[in-house]
């Protein structure tokens, strides 16, 4: 049976996998290997010259890790993958695939804290500029276009938690600019939102979070949707220009519609880096074998603890827009009808002091800076990953002093209730 016959819960076990063809051994064996035996010189030379598909170095291809590219890019409904070593080797990755010195892109400014740094700071030494953007109004990523504008990036369901972008709209604009959008769906994962349905070209994800799910690994993926238009288009020189050190191979015209996935492997990956363990590529792809189970079961929680905080005399508000009345539960509606995912923020009525007691009050919840596991975490940025910032850098960020995410995890949500009414009253 062709992938595309299957369901996404058939997929989440089976996208990739094959009994092993040397041992019979049912689960994907963890290749943990560096690099492979060539069958003879020729094969070696049509390998490194990209002719024929296989293995040399586990920096550019490895059988586990392939496993997983196959099933994360049936699950979002792209071409082909490309898994490395975190999220942020992701979204270097796709990058350096598209960018050039001087190129600019615009992201949203709703985004997970470490991207923020990564784009404005470290992209710098690069000579690629980031233009933000904001996603409540997507007429300001239009407005935002320049000719040197080489892409445009947001997160399906946004950092810190609670806000749904409208992937359609800004897609729209994407599209009329002819620029590839791509699109961060970390925190919904594709059994919640699948951004190709909406007009995504690119999508990068943390498979640390939840993907994974166990909160014991760190990975990334490059998901190509196989949509952009390359060929000829001299704005993209790694996708469009011949390759010298390929013969002169145009990744373009030869690779089609996996033609993104293949240029951050054979040009980005092999260049810079970061590849992903064989052993954390297995556990990320056990943790995906259960992912329509446990993120109907974060959502329904998540739904679950807002409902209950949002009636709390302790609490001044709740942003979920799984909350009937929240700012995005129409969106949510929209793009994510099977749950609004697991992390939200809430404001606390006592402020810094009241943030402070409750992460170390609480007993089930961990305090701790990570989202997507399979247990609850809490965070209080104020007096952690944003203690160095002045009360209106605070604001914001979206991080008053007030403010808390949690990251609701997959215990019985009566249990996590009671955790947090007793810390909350203590
Ligand atoms: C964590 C995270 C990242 C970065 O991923 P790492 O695996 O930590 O490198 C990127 N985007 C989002 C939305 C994240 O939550």
């Amino acid at each position: 049976m062709s992938s595309s016959q299957l369901g996404f819960n058939t997929l989440a076990v089976h996208a990739g996998a094959a009994p092993d063809p040397t041992t019979g051994a049912r689960t994907t064996p963890i290749y943990q290997t560096a690099s492979f035996v060539f069958n003879d010189v020729e094969h070696a030379a049509s390998l490194f010259g990209l002719q024929a598909a296989g293995n040399i170095y586990t920096r550019l291809t490895n059988p586990t890790n392939a496993v997983l590219e196959e099933r994360v890019a049936a699950l979002e409904g792209g071409t082909a993958a490309l898994s490395v070593a975190s999220g942020h080797a992701a979204q270097f990755l796709a990058f350096h695939s598209l960018l050039q010195p001087g190129d600019e892109f615009i992201a949203s400014r709703k985004l997970y804290g470490g991207s923020i740094n990564q784009f404005g700071n470290s992209f710098k030494s690069f000579g690629w500029k980031v233009v933000w953007a904001d996603s409540d109004a997507p007429e300001s990523f239009e407005k935002a276009i320049t000719p040197k504008t080489k892409a445009i990036f947001v997160e399906s369901i946004a950092n810190p938690g609670g806000v749904i972008t409208d992937l359609k709209a800004i897609s729209e604009i994407a599209q009329r600019h002819k620029l590839p959008f791509i699109v961060d769906n970390t925190l919904a994962t594709p059994y919640l939102v699948r951004p190709f349905e909406h007009g995504a070209d690119i999508i990068v994800h943390s498979a640390t979070k939840f993907l994974g799910g166990h909160g014991n690994s760190l990975g990334g993926i490059i998901v190509d949707g196989g949509t952009f238009q390359w060929t000829g288009d001299s704005r993209y020189p790694q996708l469009s220009q011949p390759k010298a050190e390929y013969n002169g191979l145009v990744f373009a015209e030869t690779f089609g519609n996996v033609a993104f996935a293949l240029a951050c492997r054979a040009l980005g990956l092999r260049d810079l880096g970061p590849a992903l363990s064989p052993f954390n590529a297995f556990q990320i792809l056990t943790g995906i074998e259960t992912l329509p189970l446990r993120m109907q079961r974060h959502s329904d929680n998540a739904l679950a603890t807002a409902e209950f905080l949002a009636k709390h005399p302790k609490i001044e508000w709740v942003s979920y827009p799984g909350l009937e009345g929240d700012k995005y539960h129409a969106l949510a509606k929209q793009y994510c009808p099977k749950g609004a995912g697991a992390v939200f923020t809430i404001g606390l009525k006592g402020g810094y002091d009241a943030g402070v007691k409750l992460v170390s009050n609480l007993k089930l919840f961990s305090h701790l800076a990570n989202i997507g596991d399979t247990r609850s975490l809490i965070i209080h940025p104020a007096s952690t990953t944003h203690k160095q910032l002045s009360p209106e850098q605070l604001r914001e960020a979206g991080a008053g002093p007030e403010v808390v995410r949690l990251s609701i995890g997959i215990e019985d949500v009566a249990d996590l209730i009671a955790d947090l009414d007793q810390a909350l009253n203590s």
